[in-house]
């Protein structure tokens, strides 16, 4: 688990983030329990996966001088910090980004700049986990705003898989069954999977890591985003909805009886992406007639029945790509996160290529956006100043089981 600093006092811009939160948890179906609080960023779990409140005095975000104090106090820590900048951010603190990517193409990027000593993540706290158990000992990895968490990493607490794994013990089958996790899970799940002898994955590459599974075992146990396990086993790998089981956590015994957890062969959590997981077929349906010859490309984080609609699924990587690779003329509606959907289509609008988000509805990813200009100049000046501050660092024991699990990621074939 990583250690975090104490409680400090509650970012000015609190309530404004708590009202997009609240939306997305009322869509849950979420009742106000503590869970339901942590979501609504109301309290913090020091055991869950999601950070706290950045401590500190931020910068308005209305002060005209933003990008210029950014500026330079990223000069002033030259090749000190490095600044990774996930495709989700704001505009305003990618500017800012020495690289782009998605979470493990960032990780092992700062992994490759050992003289940065500082990393400063703009991303999520699960991303900056997995960067701190990729860099080296001496480089520090900052995350500018603690509360920046993932609401699809918070639905599987350590507590909560080890339950699961007594479960599977008392049915009589956890020796059959290895765990994948979807790297965007916290380092103590990172751990745990490695501990059990299993891999992570990204969306890129959940194919290759079930089919290394169901040859190392029987039963795959996938953490913690359902949609990508079942879309990888029933869309790519030619399961049926029948092999798959979805465990509760929220249940006894995850909702299952022992005879459905023997008979499955993935069992998967019941975890998502707040984000992919609002697009629904309608979706589909309206965009296909609004803009006739429309292609649909979505991530594989999004429901099973919008998947099986869409034209192209894959990873973020793989969406980008093919928008480069994309026919002047052509129309794509774009499931996935709405900062990077904008960016795309500005950036392809000049090349003739008509890009539109999928859903009517505006579908930022909340806690992404935590991360803004304020929070970046705060913590660049801090470090600049010699503070250093949100260090996110995962403890040792939890980093070397975590690192097994993503070697064996790297070592698929
Ligand atoms: S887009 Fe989804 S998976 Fe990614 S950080 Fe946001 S909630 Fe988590």
């Amino acid at each position: 688990m990583s250690r975090r600093p104490e409680l400090g006092p509650t970012s000015r811009r609190t309530e404004r983030v708590r009202v997009v939160t609240t939306a997305q948890t009322q869509e849950l179906d979420v009742q106000p329990t503590p869970l339901a609080l942590l979501l609504l960023g109301r309290e913090a779990d020091p055991k869950s996966e999601r950070g706290v409140e950045c401590p500190g005095d931020l910068p308005s975000p209305s002060d005209p001088d933003l990008v210029e104090r950014a500026r330079a106090a990223k000069e002033k820590l030259g090749d000190k910090v490095f600044v990774l900048g996930h495709h989700y951010q704001r505009d305003e603190v990618i500017q800012f980004a020495d690289v782009t990517g998605d979470s493990f193409k960032l990780a092992r990027d700062a992994a490759a700049r050992p003289e940065a000593e500082y990393i400063v993540f703009c991303g999520v706290h699960f991303m900056a986990e997995s960067a701190d158990i990729l860099t080296s000992d001496d480089q520090k990895v900052v995350l500018p705003d603690l509360a920046a968490g993932c609401s699809m990493a918070d639905m599987a607490t350590a507590e909560q898989v080890a339950e699961c794994w007594d479960v599977l013990t008392e049915a009589g089958i956890a020796e059959q069954v290895v765990p994948v996790s979807y790297m965007n899970s916290s380092a103590d799940i990172k751990a745990f999977t490695g501990k059990h002898g299993g891999t992570i994955c990204t969306s890129s590459n959940a194919q290759r890591a079930l089919e290394w599974a169901f040859q190392q075992g029987e039963k795959v146990l996938f953490l913690p985003d359902q949609h990508l396990g079942r879309n990888t086993a029933v869309r790519d790998m030619g399961m049926s909805l029948d092999d798959c089981v979805v465990y509760n956590p929220h249940k006894p015994n995850g909702g299952l009886t022992a005879g459905e957890l023997r008979a499955a062969k993935m069992i998967l959590w019941r975890g998502h992406c707040s984000v992919h997981g609002r697009f629904g077929l309608d979706s589909v349906n309206e965009v296909r007639e609004r803009i006739p010859g429309v292609n649909v490309l979505v991530h594989p984080e999004c429901k099973h029945e919008v998947v099986a609609a869409a034209d192209y699924v894959g990873s973020t990587e793989y969406i980008i790509k093919a928008l480069e690779a994309a026919p002047a003329g052509s129309k794509w509606a774009v499931g996935t996160e709405l900062n990077l959907v904008r960016r795309l289509a500005n950036r392809f609008a000049p090349e003739g290529k008509e890009i539109v988000f999928l859903d009517k509805t505006v579908c930022f990813c909340s806690t992404m956006n935590r991360i803004d200009l304020p929070h970046l100049v705060w913590a660049l000046e801090s470090l600049a100043e010699g503070n250093l501050v949100n260090r996110i660092e995962v403890d040792k024991e939890t980093e070397a089981f975590a690192k097994l699990a993503l070697e064996r990621m790297l070592a698929l074939p």
